[in-house]
């Protein structure tokens, strides 16, 4: 991986936990310069800066902003703007979970979802649209899941929020392609973090018999991902779904 994002710089919304400190660890050690956003994990946030800056020279900056509003996602891409020079890597994946039968669901569960998860996606791609048409580059990795292309009992406003996700990032292909701007989307499966830690054993077993390589993923194996689509790797590959799934 080394070096494959030499010189580029990447923003990533959630970077404090999970996925995205995986990502941000992971983009750093392949060269990219990084700024991430977290909500509430400030210490945690700034304790993930104090390990990297350690270790490696690259520019890294974290961001408290709520992904869900877009004054914010407006304030925070003049901000990175300013400090980073340019943003040539935006991955979209802050996200939460309110599960519940859709029979006990309260329209405030499903509001937080359809904000953090989806509405997030059009606030930080709307609000970097401007500069990456006038560099004419960049590549966009919107984190959805599989559960939006199967659904999920339990999990109506995730999984909508999740197929949300890959219309909107077909379209944005469709719309500025021409532009070498490309939209990609990772639909992780089952993967060991916060928010799986939170499902029952019984649960998870019902998960685990149903993937093919018969244990959870790591949140490394999808940052992985995200560097290939973020690197010149990739660079013909644009409106696509790569499912990090272990095969279930
Ligand atoms: P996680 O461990 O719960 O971490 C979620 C991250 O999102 C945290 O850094 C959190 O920041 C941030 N976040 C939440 N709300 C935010 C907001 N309003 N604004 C900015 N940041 C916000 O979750 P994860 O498992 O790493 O999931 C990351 C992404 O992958 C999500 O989009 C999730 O839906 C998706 N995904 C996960 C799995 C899985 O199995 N884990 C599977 C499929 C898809 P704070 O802590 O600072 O609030």
């Amino acid at each position: 991986m080394s070096g494959l994002l030499a010189n580029k710089t990447a923003l990533i919304t959630g970077g404090s936990r999970g996925i995205g400190k995986a990502m941000v660890e992971r983009f750093v050690a392949a060269g990219a310069n990084v700024a991430f956003t977290y909500h509430h994990s400030q210490t945690e946030a700034e304790q993930l800066i104090q390990e990297l800056s350690s270790k490696h020279k690259q520019h890294l900056v974290c961001y408290q902003s709520d992904a869900a509003s877009l004054s914010a996602a407006e304030a925070l891409i003049a901000k990175v703007g300013k400090d980073f020079g340019t943003i040539d890597i935006l991955v979209n994946n802050a996200g939460i979970t309110r599960d519940t039968l859709l029979l006990r669901m309260q329209e405030a569960q499903w509001d937080a979802v359809i904000n953090t998860n989806l509405k997030s996606v059009f606030n930080l791609t709307k609000s970097i649209m401007r500069p990456m048409l006038k560099q004419r580059a960049g590549s966009i990795i919107n984190i959805s899941s599989v559960v939006g292309l199967t659904g999920n009992a339990g999990q109506a406003n995730y999984a909508a929020s999740k197929a949300g996700i890959i219309g909107f990032s077909k379209s944005i292909a469709r719309e500025v392609g021409s532009r070498n701007i490309r939209c990609n989307v990772i639909a992780p499966g089952f993967i060991n973090t916060d928010m799986t830690d939170q499902l029952s054993e019984k649960i998870k077993q019902q998960f685990l018999e149903r993937i093919a390589l018969k244990r959870l993923g790591e949140a490394k194996e999808v940052a992985d991902t995200a560097i290939f689509l973020a690197s010149d790797l990739s660079t013909y590959i644009t409106g696509q779904v790569i499912s990090v799934c272990g095969g279930y």
